[in-house]
């Protein structure tokens, strides 16, 4: 299986497996709990925050775990309820769809803006919070290029360990000393008040492990130096040789790892489904989106041309694709998108 679909999720390693299958015997105990199992939980934990702080610069009482990214972002989002949220066109439907609901007219006001988006890679610019707050949804950009909270001027932080090879449903929040803060889950002593439940401890011993590997492999040094031009050559290719492609990912201010085009006269659904026979794995725009009929809200809000978003397919690559995946969709995609032209002419003609 070629597999270019990590921008949706990262398969998890065998080093993490590894780590979450000993934290199943170790590391079981509720991690509140003053015996000693409990403890030996507690320091798991305490050290997957210290290791995320020390990579994004912050202080280790700023990090709270969550569920994932969405739980991250609907808990900033919903802190501001009643205020001013601004947000780009372009953020997660986890920071969409609640700024819908929560949304008021007070100040101060919320900025969320992404620092890159999940469908194209592009790079967003962040906008001068002035008086307000700003958060930002770094699910896709950590481990691909350093980050520094503090020298982003960031207020709140969204992390989700499955982006990084750690496991679904572990996520974090970066929420800067002093910030308003309005806990989502309520109801437990855990992290402060700040998120109740009970510590899903197995689940950040592998996100611990999956920020080790982000630190000792220099994760973003890869990303940029073997990953990019892996990507370059990917988007050069189809170019040169399939007629109506074009590019959705701005190549030179995007992250390493995706990229995003839309191939004029066929469906991004039947582009998938051709290569998954071929054993290719890609996406249509989002994943979250799957199942979705409407065009991606971030390729309309990007190019406003309906069919450009339903003939997009994101690729995007992990640490263990090679130039000889490149090959392989090369060899096939082509065809498919000559095949899939085909039908949709014809079917226009019978139309017409
Ligand atoms: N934000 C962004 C930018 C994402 O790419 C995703 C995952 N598609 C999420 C939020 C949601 O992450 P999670 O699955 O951890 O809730």
């Amino acid at each position: 299986m070629v597999y270019l679909d990590n921008a949706a999720t990262v398969p998890m390693s065998t080093r993490v497996l590894g780590a979450m299958h000993q934290a199943e015997k170790e590391y079981f105990a509720n991690a509140l709990a003053l015996h000693t199992p409990g403890h030996l939980a507690h320091n798991k934990i305490e050290e997957c925050r210290e290791l995320l702080a020390e990579l994004i610069n912050c202080s280790p009482d700023e990090i709270i775990f969550t569920s994932g990214a969405s739980e991250s972002n609907n808990t900033v989002i919903r802190t501001f309820e009643g205020h001013k949220i601004t947000t780009s066109p372009y953020e997660h439907h986890s920071i969409l769809e609640s700024a819908k609901i929560y949304r008021g007219k007070d100040l101060p006001e919320l900025f969320s803006y992404m620092l890159a988006n999940n469908e194209t890679g592009d790079y967003l610019t962040i906008p001068e919070k002035g008086n307000g707050f700003l958060h930002s949804d770094l699910t896709q950009v950590l481990g691909k290029v350093p980050i520094d909270v503090k020298e982003l001027g960031l207020d709140y932080a969204t992390f989700s360990a499955h982006k990084i090879g750690g496991p679904i449903g572990v996520g974090a929040l970066y929420v800067k000393n002093g910030v308003p803060f309005k806990p989502l889950i309520i109801g437990g002593n855990q992290e402060k008040k700040r998120r109740g439940g009970t510590y899903n401890t197995v689940g950040i011993v592998g996100f611990l492990e999956a920020l080790r590997q982000v630190k000792d492999d220099n994760t973003p040094n890869q990303y940029t130096t073997k990953i990019k031009p892996l990507r370059d050559k990917l988007a050069q290719q189809i170019i040169d040789n399939i007629p109506g492609s074009s590019l959705n990912t701005d190549l030179n201010n995007a992250l390493p790892n995706i990229l995003n085009v839309s191939f004029s006269g066929a469906e991004g659904e039947s582009i998938q489904l051709y290569l998954d026979a071929e054993g290719i794995v890609v996406s249509t725009g989002s994943a979250c989106a799957a199942g979705d009929i409407k065009p991606s809200h971030v390729l309309m809000a990007k190019t406003g041309d309906a069919e450009v978003a339903h003939s997009s397919i994101r690729f995007s690559f992990g640490l263990d694709n090679t130039l000889d995946d490149v090959k392989r969709v090369m060899d096939v995609l082509p065809g498919i998108i000559k095949k899939l032209q085909g039908i949709s002419t014809i079917s226009h003609r019978d139309n017409s």
